[in-house]
């Protein structure tokens, strides 16, 4: 019988999402990869757990993740329902419907029939009567924003999510969107883009709007899915992501240049007395623009490891400046 840390709220950090009621870990843990139906369901059981013991409160799914797509919610809703109900209310759930779930026009995109649709799949895969925050996952560019919009309402109002976000949304989207909700009275509270050392994007303008309209931010694959570690210093090992059946990752990925880069930056992570994933995670979290930092993880000893990056949150402008020479910027 799994019984939670007494000291799990102990070291971890917890930022306000924008102007927002909402509390986020500074690390989150996806399960994006590595809890489908492939994967080896005591493992994930055990990141899990290790997650929560360490104050990670904050867990990310989408109605596609697996595969097979909605293996990784069954596989969530089975822990939960095992191990994690006691702590259902020290938690905040996530999920998202915006790409390919099932076949014809109502099973992607930003219809109100497939948002809603889609969330009530979802919430009978976990076990839950609602989610904390609900994704629109991309934008449609041939749905109306405001039918988009319209469903994040409608769903919050029917009390099968607390809260709503945006993923993937671009600046000029993503004010608009706001606009709308905030007219709703269902204001978004987080934005997800992807962020990384090596994917800075959102300095280019969401960062600014997301500040100005009082929204959080909680960044995805702050790792690059694995490239930002040691994972792939000595080659690729047979049990990597970039191994594996993922199409996001591939061994092409990691050609030579990149790796004499990811070296040179495994270098600096050890003058800093950390490993390359926990820099790329202070990182992205340095100077407090971003709310969360969202990973994934293939085994307990990354989660640690994650957590473990927050112990040293700071850059002397020289670290700065080497690692935006190393990578080109
Ligand atoms: P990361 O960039 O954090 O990559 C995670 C991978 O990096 C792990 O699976 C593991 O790969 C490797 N890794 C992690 N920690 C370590 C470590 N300490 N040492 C060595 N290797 C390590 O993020 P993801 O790409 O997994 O994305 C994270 C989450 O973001 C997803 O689960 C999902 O919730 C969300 N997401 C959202 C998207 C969106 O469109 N909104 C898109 C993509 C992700 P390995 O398996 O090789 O061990």
């Amino acid at each position: 019988m799994y019984q939670a840390a007494d000291n799990r709220y102990e070291t971890m950090t917890y930022n306000r999402s924008g102007r927002s009621g909402l509390k986020l870990p500074a690390v989150s843990l996806g399960l994006w990869h590595n809890f489908g139906g492939i994967d080896v369901l005591e493992n994930g059981r055990a990141m899990l757990h290790r997650a929560f013991d360490l104050g990670i409160t904050h867990f990310d799914l989408a109605n596609n993740y697996g595969p097979p797509a909605g293996s990784a919610e069954e596989t969530f809703g089975r822990v939960l329902r095992e191990d994690l109900r006691p702590y259902r209310d020290e938690m905040i759930i996530s999920t998202k419907a915006g790409y390919y779930m099932w076949p014809g026009p109502y099973g992607e995109w930003g219809s109100k029939k497939y948002l809603v649709s889609s969330l009530d799949q979802s919430l009978k895969r976990m076990g839950l009567e609602y989610v904390d925050i609900f994704y629109h996952h991309r934008p449609d560019p041939n749905t109306p924003l405001e039918e988009t919009m319209a469903a994040l309402d409608l769903i919050v109002r029917q009390g099968k999510a607390l809260y709503v976000g945006l993923s993937n949304y671009r600046p000029e989207e993503t004010r608009e969107a706001s606009r709308i909700l905030k007219q709703l009275g269902t204001p978004a509270v987080i934005h997800q883009p992807n962020y990384s050392m090596m994917n800075r994007w959102i300095e280019e303008g969401l960062q600014d709007v997301l500040e100005e309209e009082g929204i959080g931010s909680i960044v995805f694959s702050p790792l690059e899915k694995g490239i930002l570690t040691d994972r792939y210093l000595n080659g690729i090992a047979p049990d990597s992501r970039a191994a594996g059946p993922s199409v996001f990752l591939r061994p092409e990925d990691l050609n030579e240049e990149r790796i004499t880069k990811i070296k040179q930056l495994n270098e600096l992570a050890a003058t800093r007395g950390q490993k390359l994933s926990q820099m790329a995670l202070s990182w992205v979290l340095r100077g407090g623009r971003v709310t969360s930092a969202l990973i994934g993880a293939s085994k307990v000893s990354q989660i640690e490891d994650a957590v473990g990056a927050l112990t040293n949150p700071t850059f002397t402008s020289e670290e700065l400046r080497r690692i935006d020479e190393i990578l080109g910027f």
